[in-house]
Order: C-alpha cells, then structure tokens, then sequence
C-alpha cells in the first residue's frame, strides 16, 4: 500500500526527523495528536500544526506560547485542524531565540537539469513577496559539494561573515541529504541564526522525487504519506492504487485525457469556456495493459453523479496502441450503469495505429452515436451542444 503517492511531500516534523538523523540542527521537540500528553519544553515553546500545506503562520497554525498558555494553544491549534478537515497534530517546540532569519533552499532545476541552491538574508514568513532577494547558486550534479564551495556565494549574497563559516558546513550537509534521500526539493524557511552564532532549521519542506521510490521502501511508513492518503477521496484512492492520477474537481464534464500537461490544458481550456470540469485524470503512470479501461471505469463512475453532463475523452497516442484505448473506453462505458453524452478526440500517430487506424476508431465510435470531433477548437461547441448554454 501506499506505493503510490505522487509528490510525496513530508510534514514539517518529518522533514526535521530527516535533518536530525544528518546533524542538521533543529529545535527540541515532539510531535502530538489530540489524546496524547504534551511535553512542555520550559521557557515555552512554539506550537506548530503539522500538514501537507504551508503558510502557517499567516494563517494562525504557527503559534509562540507561554510555559503556562502551551497546553490551552496546542488545544486551540488542534481544534482548528480538526475544523479544516485535517488529522489534527502539533508539533511542539522549545522557543528558539533568533537573531536573523535566513531563507535556504536545494531544488531540482528541470531546464538546467542541475540542483541549485537558493538562499536569501532576508528569511521568513514574507519571503515570496521577496523574489529579488533570493540569489541562486548552480551545482554541477557530477561534484561533490564542499563548504568552501559555497563561500564566495554566500558573502556574496550579504550573508553576515562571521556566521559564512556555519552557513556553508550547513547548505553543504544539506546538499548530501538532498542527494541521499533522492528529494526535489528541501527548503528551509527560517534557517535562524541564534545570538550565540549557531545556525538552525525552524522550519522544513522536503519533497522527494517518487521516482526514486524503490530506493525508499521506508517513505509509506511516514505520517506524511498516511496524510497525503487521507486527504484523498475513496474514488483519488481507487486511481492511485492502479498507478493512476485522479483528483476531483466540482465542475460539469468529466475528462479523460492522456498525459498529464495536456490533460492541464483541457482543464484550463474548460474552465475558461464556462464548462469546469469535474475532474482532472492522467493515467500515464499506469503501467498494466489494461489501464486505459480501469481509468475509464473510474471516469465513467465520477460521470454517473448527477452534476456531471458529459463524457470528454481526449487522446494523444504516441507509443501506447489506439485499440487498446479505444477498446478500454468502449467497455468502460458498456459497464457504466449511468450513461452520460460522450464527445471523443484524438490525434494519434503512426506507431499507434498499429492495430487500428484513427479512421477506423472514429467511425466505430461515431456508429454508437458519440460525438466525434478531429480538432480540439471543436471541443467547446460540441459541448456547448450537449450541456446548453
Ligand atoms: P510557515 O508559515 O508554515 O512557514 O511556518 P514556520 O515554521 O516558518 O514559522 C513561521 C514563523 O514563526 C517563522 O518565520 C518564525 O519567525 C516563527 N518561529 C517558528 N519557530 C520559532 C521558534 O522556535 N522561535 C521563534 N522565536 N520564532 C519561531
Ligand atoms: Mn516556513
């Protein structure tokens, strides 16, 4: 189980455990849910909800407590989880006293295909209002990192000199981490510098790359990874247990489409059009030949609720083969009891009309009396058709 989750990012306390286990300072602490007893750290602490979002802080889910107030703030933290619907759990912190707030960060950049680290003076809650403050250092992935590497960019970024030496043992032990736990993305915001010159994690977001899953049979045992399964529908789950990608949406047309950038678009191009869909799928994470009808039937079954007035399917076929899809569909709808209109598409190239030509498959589903359309600038008014308006 839990094989599947995409994009598996990790609460904060989660992240910290990741830190801790490398030497990475961080602030004493536990993490608590409602039954449990909580340690008050003396001096007070910081009260932290922990889930899979950020912007905590703006939103109240950040709070400094007394000695004597941490009990009634961690309940109050906790009630307001359980009002938005979130597994209600706290971390709870010493209070950690701070001289600057530091925003540092490792990525996976995708067009220079390198990591590069981000790193600003100017850290905490107001940093995206900050964007020319951050300055970015690129790293050959093929290199060890040493801190001395990362110095001249450092002083160069206006960090404070005296703490250039800390900073740099820190982004480089960071760097190794990033690359161990095979992560896109660690970010800490605030990395304070304390009165007496150390430099600590306040905060964490670490996202791993689940493509390197099989490296990590330990993430799904993580209380992000049974998070992340929680906040999913039971029809999200049923799609993720087949390596496929679903999430819900509230609109009127239920979509299938292959791949997940043009199954975006059709997204946006619907929503624009008066016409929101009521989901967005992509099943190129199936493996099993027979995706292509397991999406269907999960398509099929969203399409039965009664919001939903028709069917978009919309396929781009490169390697996979048209008959295969056209088949999955065709039974997937056969084994739907509730039928909704349904508008079919596609462009296909050669090697998927191996086994079926696209003449072929238009005429076959034209026959049952579906919509065929051949260019997607027929999408909206073939809709507009069904739906009205
Ligand atoms: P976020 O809003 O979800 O990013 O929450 P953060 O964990 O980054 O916390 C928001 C802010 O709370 C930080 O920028 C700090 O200013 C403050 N904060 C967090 N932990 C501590 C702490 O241990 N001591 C103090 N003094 N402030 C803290
Ligand atoms: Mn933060």
């Amino acid at each position: 189980m839990a094989e599947w989750i995409k994009d598996m990012r990790l609460i904060e306390a989660d992240g910290k455990a990741l830190l801790r286990r490398r030497g990475l300072a961080v602030p004493h602490g536990r993490r608590c849910g409602p039954d449990e007893a909580i340690e008050v750290p003396p001096g007070g602490a910081v009260v932290k909800a922990q889930l899979l979002s950020g912007a905590r802080a703006k939103r109240g889910l950040v709070q400094l407590a007394s000695e004597a107030e941490v009990p009634a703030v961690a309940a109050s933290v906790l009630d307001q989880m359980r009002q938005m619907g979130r597994q209600p759990n706290v971390l709870v912190e010493e209070k950690v006293a701070i001289e600057a707030e530091y925003y540092l960060a490792w990525r996976i950049d995708d067009v220079r295909q390198a990591p590069v680290m981000l790193f600003s003076i100017h850290g905490g809650v107001e940093i995206e209002d900050l964007a020319e403050g951050v300055h970015e250092f690129v790293w050959d992935p093929l290199r060890g990192l040493h801190p001395h590497h990362v110095v001249p960019f450092l002083v160069g970024s206006g960090a404070d000199r005296r703490r250039v030496g800390v900073l740099a043992r820190f982004a480089a032990e960071l760097y190794r981490m990033f690359v161990a736990e095979d992560a896109e993305l660690i970010e800490i915001n605030p990395l304070a510098v304390t009165p007496d010159g150390q430099v600590m994690a306040l905060d964490a977001k670490v996202m791993l790359d689940d493509s390197a899953r099989f490296r990590h049979r330990d993430w799904s045992d993580t209380l992000s990874a049974k998070l992340a399964r929680m906040s999913m529908t039971p029809l999200e789950w049923r799609a993720a247990e087949q390596g496929l990608t679903l999430i819900e949406m509230d609109g009127c047309v239920a979509l299938f489409a292959a791949g997940a950038g043009f199954g975006m678009a059709l997204v946006d191009l619907l929503s624009d059009a008066g016409l929101p869909p009521a989901n967005f799928a992509d099943a190129s994470g199936g493996t099993k030949p027979n995706a292509f009808a397991t999406m269907g039937d999960i398509i099929m079954e969203r399409a039965a609720r009664p919001d939903v007035k028709a069917v978009v399917c919309f396929q781009t076929m490169g390697a996979a083969s048209l008959k295969d899809a056209v088949q999955g569909l065709l039974a997937a709808w056969d084994r739907s009891p509730v039928k909704k209109p349904l508008v079919v598409g596609f462009t296909v190239s050669r090697t998927a009309e191996r086994e079926m030509t696209a003449a072929e498959a238009r005429e076959l589903f034209r026959a049952r009396g579906h919509t065929v359309i051949s260019e997607l600038d027929e999408l909206v008014p073939a809709l507009r058709q069904i739906v009205g308006g």
